[in-house]
């Protein structure tokens, strides 16, 4: 410790620059640690400043060590500064809507920069109004001129093209301004926002009030009317349902108006009111009814959460999923099929006199750095290339050891992780997004999916399954990885299948009975013809789900493959259809794409060369794969009904690798 300090200056303050932690800090901070050292040399010669470091064995995790860096010189705070700037920050989004000049002449996509037919919808103007007036004169506007319209947000999450008006001449009507938090009325506990508030406003909003929202997604980005419109959830079986607007009480909305109205009508939508089944069509509305512009949410007092997670075999997996979710408030199951494990979030209310100022930081949501994304992105595409199956098995087992070594982003203060169970106020755990955060850093860090660096880009299939049916699904997938075995660790670089309890909500279109939702993110090609490691399988998972265990697709997520047949699947498709016609009899809010899903317009599923590698479509000739590169449209091996691109040509030795 002596030899430590005598090189540097008594008079001067210490200063310790940075704790590491080489074992239970992410991998992917190790580009960090590079930046540091980098940043450290360069201040050492310019400024010439005297550095020390000490490195001793974590008490709490005796394989890993923690390196302290100090210094004594005052100079040093500057160069501090510019650390925190450049470690710390992340690189907000960019902005989905883009118009060449005065909002005119647009192009919109969403915030993966990459819809699944992979077109950049155009639009011939963007407008941002910031009041309820101001939707109302433009809705009226263009319902005089017979204009579509659609209503996108700021970060436009859904990967499906939900933000597209129809067409060239369409406008664009952004929430982006319409972010106020209107009232929080503390003693009915009650909040009204407007519906371009994101989550992570909300939850800031209502805790400064004492008050929290029971069950929310897990990422702050999401903005009211976007939740809303996708029907966003949370995990749970308990309280009054999963998702955000099972918690609406009240809602205003402008619809396209008659000439007597002057071409627009607002509406005010009460949960138990006299438009009843009105709000039961506007709680999950796919933005076709017109623009919600105001929401009022029912809260609950603050409370306090116990997290533990539990890591466990998967051999009773199937059986658990029905019971483990009436166990815990808030229960969800992180699998990883390939690895035979499972990852079970013991989380339940706890009196709010039990110690504790938890913090769960999503590892998924921070801030990354954008070189360590390119080097994540550029192995994967090697092993994609070369078929190296191993090599992803044993970097997918090493993502998933670092992210639960780091206990999955929760700390016990705000800091460090200590034990479990993780105990913290609703705020500081329900959700997170570190990446939205921060300054512009010239995408040093970004969000991980984000498209202006060469980063993660991946498909999500996240679809619910009645609770009934999950355990008999999870068995068929235990059965196609015991077919070929490593054939899902792809999924374990994206943190293996997260699965959720949904339940039936009276939205007439919005989750029909209690279930268990699979959110399965893996590899998308940047090349559309070609297949990925094992394509044959995830495509079979995504047909069992949708085909015969009959699961209902995510609104704000997925491929086209999952939406076929859909609307088929909800009881009161027909009344929600009639809100639609009353609202927007010109369908001026309906787009090809809503169309196609409510079942209104063929053309769901684009039937062309490689349209099943993009779940464009269920192949039924070998033309629908990439039978250049040996992928032929075979059966399923679990289900027989599944149509599915099969790699049955072994053509050079790498590809043989990958063969099941
Ligand atoms: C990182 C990440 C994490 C996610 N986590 C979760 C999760 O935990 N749980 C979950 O369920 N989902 C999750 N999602 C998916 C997400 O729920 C949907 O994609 C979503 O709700 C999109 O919200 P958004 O605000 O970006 O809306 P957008 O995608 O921009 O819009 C969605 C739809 O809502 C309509 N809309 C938006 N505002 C209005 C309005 N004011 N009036 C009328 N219509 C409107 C739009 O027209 C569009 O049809 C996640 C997505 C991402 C990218």
């Amino acid at each position: 410790m002596h030899n430590l300090f005598s090189k540097l200056n008594p008079k001067h303050p210490l200063i310790i620059l940075i704790v590491y932690d080489f074992c239970t800090q992410p991998i992917l901070t190790c580009y960090q640690i590079l930046t540091a050292s980098l940043i450290l040399l360069a201040i050492k010669q310019v400024d010439n400043i005297e550095f020390s470091y000490i490195s001793f064995v974590n008490p709490f995790l005796p394989r890993c060590r923690v390196l302290i860096m100090l210094s004594r010189s005052v100079l040093i705070l500057k160069w501090v500064f510019l650390l925190i700037i450049i470690l710390a920050n992340g690189n907000p989004p960019e902005e989905p809507v883009k118009c060449s000049n005065n909002f005119t002449n647009c192009t919109i996509t969403n915030s993966y920069g990459a819809f699944p037919d992979r077109s950049t919808c155009h639009a011939a103007e963007a407008t941002y109004p910031s009041s309820e007036e101001d939707i109302v004169l433009i809705v009226a506007n263009a319902t005089r001129e017979k204009r579509k319209m659609r209503v996108a947000t700021r970060y436009s999450h859904s990967i499906p093209k939900l933000a597209c008006p129809d067409g060239e001449d369409g406008l664009i009507i952004s929430t982006e301004n319409l972010n106020r938090i209107i009232n929080v009325d503390k003693e009915k506990m009650l909040v009204t926002v407007e519906s371009g508030v994101t989550l992570m406003q909300l939850i800031d909003e209502a805790a400064k009030s004492g008050l929290a929202l029971p069950y929310t997604p897990y990422w702050w980005g999401l903005t009211i009317g976007g939740l809303l419109g996708t029907g966003a959830h949370g995990s749970t079986l308990l309280g009054n349902g999963s998702a955000i607007h099972d918690q609406v009480v009240q809602m205003r909305i402008v619809t396209p108006g008659s000439q007597e109205d002057g071409y627009a009508s607002v509406r005010t939508l009460k949960e138990e009111g006299e438009l009843d089944g009105e709000i039961m069509a506007a709680k999950v509305s796919l933005g076709v009814l017109g623009v919600i512009s105001q929401v009022t949410l029912k809260l609950q007092p603050m409370f306090k959460r116990s997290v533990t997670f539990l890591p466990k075999n998967d051999t009773d997996l199937s059986d658990q999923v029905a019971t483990f979710g009436r166990q815990h408030e808030f229960a969800d199951m992180t699998w990883y099929p390939s690895q035979k494990r499972v990852v079970y979030r013991i989380d339940d209310r706890v009196s709010s006199n039990v110690y504790g100022n938890g913090l769960w930081d999503h590892p998924g949501f921070q801030a990354t750095p954008s070189l360590a994304l390119l080097t994540l992105r550029l192995t994967e595409e090697l092993e994609e290339a070369t078929g190296d199956v191993v090599g992803k098995c044993i970097r997918g087992r090493l993502t998933t050891d670092t992210i639960r070594n780091t206990a999955f982003g929760l700390t016990n203060n705000g800091i460090f992780f200590t034990e479990y169970p993780v105990i913290g106020y609703q705020n500081r755990l329900q959700a997170s997004g570190g990446c939205l955060k921060g300054l512009i850093d010239a995408k040093i860090t970004t969000c991980r999916w984000d498209p202006r660096v060469n980063g993660l880009f991946f498909h999500q299939t996240t679809i619910s399954i009645a609770l009934s049916k999950a355990k008999d699904f999870i068995q068929d997938i235990q059965k196609l990885v015991s077919i070929a075995p490593q054939s899902l660790c792809g999924l374990d670089i994206y943190n293996g299948i997260l699965m959720r309890y949904v339940t039936g909500s009276n939205a007439y279109i919005g989750e029909q009975e209690d279930s268990l939702e699979f959110d399965i993110t893996y590899y998308r090609s940047k090349d559309p013809k070609t297949p990925r490691l094992f394509e044959d399988v995830l495509e079979e998972i995504e047909q069992m789900a949708v085909f015969k265990y009959s699961g209902l697709p995510h609104w704000g997520k997925n491929r086209n493959v999952a939406f076929e047949g859909a609307i088929k699947k909800y009881k009161n498709a027909a009344e929600f259809l009639k809100v639609k016609e009353k609202y927007d009899p010109l369908g001026l809010f309906s787009s090809e794409w809503t169309d196609q899903v409510l079942g209104l317009k063929g053309g769901l599923t684009i039937v062309k060369e490689g349209c099943a590698l993009e779940g464009l479509c269920v192949c039924s000739e070998d033309i629908h794969c990439a039978p250049e590169k040996g992928y032929l449209c075979r059966p399923g091996k679990v289900f027989q009904d599944a149509r599915v691109c099969t790699l049955v040509q072994v053509s050079t030795q790498s590809s043989s690798k990958a063969e099941l």
